[in-house]
């Protein structure tokens, strides 16, 4: 594929937000570390308020390779990232953050990958220099959330990682707001791989995105591939039903055979236990509907085509069949 030639050009997407103290030094790491090949290097200025916009304005001027956009405000990470891959013209594109702790020299064995024929080569984490605590947290929430979703997960893969130009149109492509980048990225498909890269400390201690950021984004990744939140109504009204039948018999055996129940109490256990399940089971019902909802709001490709064999292929363009081209498959 000629694409992936030693011509191809690779664009780096960073965002950034205030991380003037680190750029200069990034950009040599990024640019040695895709030494010989065709590069471009693209900052995301996440409305950064410690002078990072002029430091980038003037790595950008001494340096072609060097493009930045500079949001209007802070838009949190997602949006940033998201924003980066819309201006990058790469044949690939790599993702990394600011702060270091994405190791600039892993992202050579990534091309090498991309050009052996793979769409997507991300960094399987290891070594986080992160506290106890936090490590934990991401521990069970990779975990957590290929327990429920219903697309599998690589785990501790982050954002680091090198896409071929279709993945990335094809996760430009996804519309909605509330966006997983990973998450997203592994939804598409294609050929995909990990390569151990170990995760450094951050250059300066002082995350950028807050716990409550992280726990925000983590509910985005569940809510945005998962079902399961909302189908576990059923679940509670099923044990609910169970509990009602079990009780019922329970109760009016004590009342109507050994006399033995107190007054108002089975009438009581019968109606509360009646409508909890039947409650449980209205949401669980809502929740189907809502679901549909959200999934055509969403409006994800149906499919996206990996490759056609006698037909003409169209390999950038994602997956929507537009009726007025014939040579779209059925959608
Ligand atoms: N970042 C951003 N906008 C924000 C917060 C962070 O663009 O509102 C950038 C930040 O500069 C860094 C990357 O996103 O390049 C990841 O941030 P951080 O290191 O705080 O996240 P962590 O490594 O803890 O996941
Ligand atoms: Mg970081």
């Amino acid at each position: 594929m000629s694409r992936r030639d030693a011509e191809a050009l690779i664009s780096v997407v960073v965002p950034a937000y205030n991380e003037a103290a680190v750029l200069e030094t990034l950009r040599a790491a990024v640019f040695a570390g895709l030494e010989g090949q065709r590069a471009e290097l693209i900052f995301v200025n996440d409305g950064s308020t410690d002078g990072s916009a002029e430091v980038l304005d003037r790595l950008a001027a001494t340096d072609p390779r060097v493009r930045v956009v500079h949001l209007a405000r802070n838009f949190g990470h997602q949006a940033a990232l998201a924003a980066g891959l819309r201006y990058a013209r790469g044949a690939a594109v790599a993702v990394m953050d600011a702060d270091m702790q994405d190791d600039p020299a892993a992202l050579a064995a990534m091309a090498a990958r991309w050009r052996e024929g793979w769409d997507v080569v991300y960094a399987v984490r290891h070594g986080r220099k992160e506290g106890a605590l936090k490590r934990a947290g991401f521990y069970s929430f990779y975990r957590l959330l290929n327990m429920v979703s219903q697309t599998p997960f690589p785990t501790d893969a982050g954002n680091f990682g090198l896409m071929d130009r279709r993945v990335v149109d094809a996760v430009l492509s996804m519309p909605e707001r509330d966006r997983y980048f990973a998450g997203l990225r592994r939804w598409v498909g294609f050929r995909q791989t990990g390569i151990p890269v170990e995760r450094a400390a951050r250059y300066d201690g002082e995350p950028r995105v807050s716990l409550l950021g992280l726990l925000r984004l983590a509910k985005s990744a569940v809510f945005s591939f998962s079902t399961v939140p909302l189908a576990v109504f059923y679940l509670i009204a099923a044990a609910a039903s169970g509990a009602f039948f079990f009780l019922s018999g329970f109760s009016l055996y004590h009342k109507l055979v050994t006399g033995l129940s107190i007054p108002g109490w089975t009438s009581t256990v019968l109606i509360s236990t009646f409508f909890g399940a039947i409650n449980a089971l209205g949401i669980g019902v809502l929740g189907d509907y809502v679901i549909r909802i959200y999934d055509q709001v969403r409006a994800r490709p149906m499919f996206l085509v990996a490759r056609t064999v006698n037909l003409e292929d169209e390999p950038s363009r994602p997956g929507r069949a537009s009726p007025r081209d014939p040579r779209s498959p059925p959608g």
